[in-house]
């Protein structure tokens, strides 16, 4: 079916940052597959993880116990301070499992219509729940009825949730930053006021950190970066370096929800992803990748602020680790195209902003070789 809109291009080999078109031309990947090859391509700890497990065992089923899925959960439980985990196969589930586990949670303290807050711009998956849960009228156009069970506020406007007074909601769910919206990036402070209001009103805090996890932000998790554990947590994307696999993560009551028959699904944790998912967490705890994250985007915005500073069409750079937008004063998408045809993956989202997500092992090379290679297409795109 015709549901993406698709380069001219296909690729058959990858290597690090780099990838090989079948017509074997070398493109710079900057956006990892969507923030999903943190490891960059063919990491060859993940290759040869992979190769074991399949020689051994693919998939049983969620009937019988699951070795590697056991040991994942209990690594992504120390490495995020959460207590236990639920695996599916994409973000769009991993959410789902979230949503049900604050209606299930609700439907405990005998709330009949169990409501989620959720932000403007938002993006959580396209099942109909995360849908709904979803800020973009675009995604959600030509499904309605949509899940209303939903209030929607602005992004980082911590008076907007407090102001709410509504007996009903039972959690917030929100990304620490927003990727498809923008590569927003809120205040400082607005996790730690947003825990201290679920924590007044007895909601859950569940953060969507689908992209923003797996030390794309140069912490393991975003929400790191302040002092507060949230009491739900979704991963996706980069937990399996491109082998697909979800998780729903919590902590606390909220631990406690999902009981034996409430949730579950044939392929999550199976012991290829599981196994997948492990290598990543041992590879990047040696790599040190979520430092590197740090340091190289903070390397990153600083050259592009330095090499855009005379550009009036530049509104803003802005990052957090391997995340970064930046933000033209008009529609950009074109750019995606101009920069394919000179070697360079990119792109762009809300509209305006040019959203790069590379892999965490880039060198000092490669990524001076970004900046030099996207910096004359700002200035001739936006001289045009
Ligand atoms: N949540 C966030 C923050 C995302 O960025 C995405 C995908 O872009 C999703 C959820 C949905 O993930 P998936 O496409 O794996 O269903």
């Amino acid at each position: 079916m015709p549901t993406y809109a698709r380069m001219p291009v296909a690729f058959e080999r990858g290597e690090g940052p780099w990838l090989w078109s079948t017509d074997g031309k070398r493109y710079l990947d900057a956006i990892s597959g969507i923030a999903v090859c943190n490891l960059g391509h063919a990491h060859p700890a993940i290759a040869r993880a992979l190769c074991d497990q399949a020689s051994q065992l693919i998939h049983t089923s969620n009937l019988y116990g699951i070795a590697n899925q056991s040991k994942l959960a209990e690594a992504l439980c120390a490495i995020s301070g959460l207590e236990n985990a639920f695996f599916c196969n994409s973000g769009a589930e991993a959410n789902e499992a979230a949503l049900k586990l604050a209606r299930l949670w609700g439907h405990h303290q005998g709330i009949q219509r169990p409501k989620v807050i959720v932000m403007e711009n938002s993006f959580h998956g396209r099942t109909l729940f995360t849908l709904s849960a979803t800020g973009n009228s675009k995604v959600q156009a030509g499904f309605e009825p949509l899940v209303d069970t939903f209030v929607r506020v602005p992004y980082d406007d911590i008076e907007a949730v407090s102001a709410l007074d509504d007996p009903e909601i039972v959690a917030i769910l929100v990304e620490p930053v927003q990727g498809e919206g923008g590569v927003r990036i809120p205040q400082n402070d607005y996790l730690k006021h947003l825990r201290e209001l679920c924590d007044q009103r007895g909601w859950l805090l569940m953060l969507d950190e689908v992209q923003s996890g797996m030390a794309r932000t140069g912490r393991w998790f975003a929400f790191q970066h302040s002092d507060i554990k949230p009491d739900v947590m979704t991963l996706a994307k980069g937990l399996g370096n491109g082998v697909p696999i979800g998780a729903c993560l919590a902590t606390g009551p909220a631990a406690r929800v999902l009981t034996q028959g409430k949730h579950g699904s044939t392929f999550g944790g199976n012991p290829l992803s599981s196994r997948a998912a492990l290598a990543v967490i041992e590879t990047m705890t040696r790599e040190q990748s979520a430092e590197r994250a740090a340091s190289l985007g903070q390397w990153l915005v600083d050259a592009f602020r330095d090499a855009l500073k005379n550009t009036p069409s530049v509104r803003e750079i802005r990052g957090k680790g391997l995340m970064i937008g930046i933000e033209l004063n008009r529609p950009c998408q074109a750019l995606t195209a101009r920069a394919f045809d000179r070697g360079l993956l990119i792109n762009v989202t809300a509209d305006t902003v040019i959203r790069l997500l590379p892999p965490l092992i880039l060198s000092e090379e490669e990524a001076r070789y970004l900046v030099d290679t996207l910096t004359p297409l700002i200035h001739e795109f936006t001289s045009d």
